[in-house]
């Protein structure tokens, strides 16, 4: 799965870019998901004193809401890029925001300043309404948002690659590098993304209250080895895909 980000600050035209995005990419015969990274404070699709609120009141889980056009699933809490993709099924995946993430980035800005404090080594393209009166900024490439985006989308299929785990920079580093710079590094092209060394041991999932963390490839091998050495010696149990769930307050 690709994914990539557009990011900038409000009303510099990244939500206009992005369903410029989305549509090539579509007419391209992609099927494209999309997140949209919301920062107010009080978000939320949810009515306090709906059905589906009291549901959620009563389970403190998951709650789906179905329609006879529309199905929501609502989650309660603020999921990380990881559990979010997790649950889409695209060949493409256009983040708007997010601008923290270790993804390839499109940066929309107004002024020359805004593109200083915002443009680092993950960013391949400037976009939005600085774009109306310029063509490059220290190197980049500069698209419109409306005219530009056959020439901009030939760029990212060019650049963007399988998203990387998102790892935490201190749980592996097994590049010799952590996610952020690897992206970096990828773009300027003195990587390649099968260098991602984490990403090969994928058979492997770990989630503590119900989130996902990335395991380093030396962890996994020793849960591994481990798991399956006591399998086998478990009378009559063949091995085949383990799922192990530990509640630590029951014994
Ligand atoms: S090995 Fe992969 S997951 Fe680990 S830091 Fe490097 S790019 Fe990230």
């Amino acid at each position: 799965m690709k994914v990539l980000s557009v990011a900038g600050y409000h009303h510099t035209g990244k939500t206009t870019l992005c369903v410029n995005i989305i549509k090539e990419l579509r007419r391209r015969g992609y099927s494209v998901a999309s997140i949209k990274d919301i920062h107010a404070e009080n978000f939320t699709m949810e009515k306090e004193g709906s059905n589906s609120w009291k549901h959620w009141q009563a389970s403190q889980n998951v709650v789906i809401a179905r329609g006879l056009k529309e199905t929501c699933q609502i989650w309660h809490q603020h999921l990380s890029l990881n559990e979010m993709l997790a649950r889409l099924d695209a060949d493409w995946v256009i983040v708007e925001g997010m601008k923290t993430a270790a993804l390839p980035r499109i940066i929309c800005a107004e002024s020359a300043s805004q593109l200083d404090e915002l443009v680092n080594g993950m960013v391949f393209a400037i976009s939005g309404k600085w774009a109306d009166n310029h063509t490059e900024y220290n190197g980049l490439p500069v698209f419109s948002s409306q005219k530009g985006i056959p020439t901009l989308v030939n760029l990212i299929e060019e650049k963007v690659f399988d998203v990387l785990p998102q790892a935490e920079p201190d749980c592996c580093g097994h590049c010799g590098l952590d996610c952020h710079r690897m992206v970096a590094a990828i773009l300027a092209g003195t990587r390649t993304r099968d260098e991602c060394v984490t990403d090969r041991h994928t058979g492997m999932q770990l989630q503590v209250n119900g989130k996902e963390i990335t395991i380093v490839p030396f962890v996994q091998n020793i849960i591994r080895d481990t798991m399956l050495a006591l399998i086998k010696n478990l009378k009559g149990v063949e091995t085949g895909t383990i799922k192990l769930t530990i509640h630590p307050d029951e014994k």
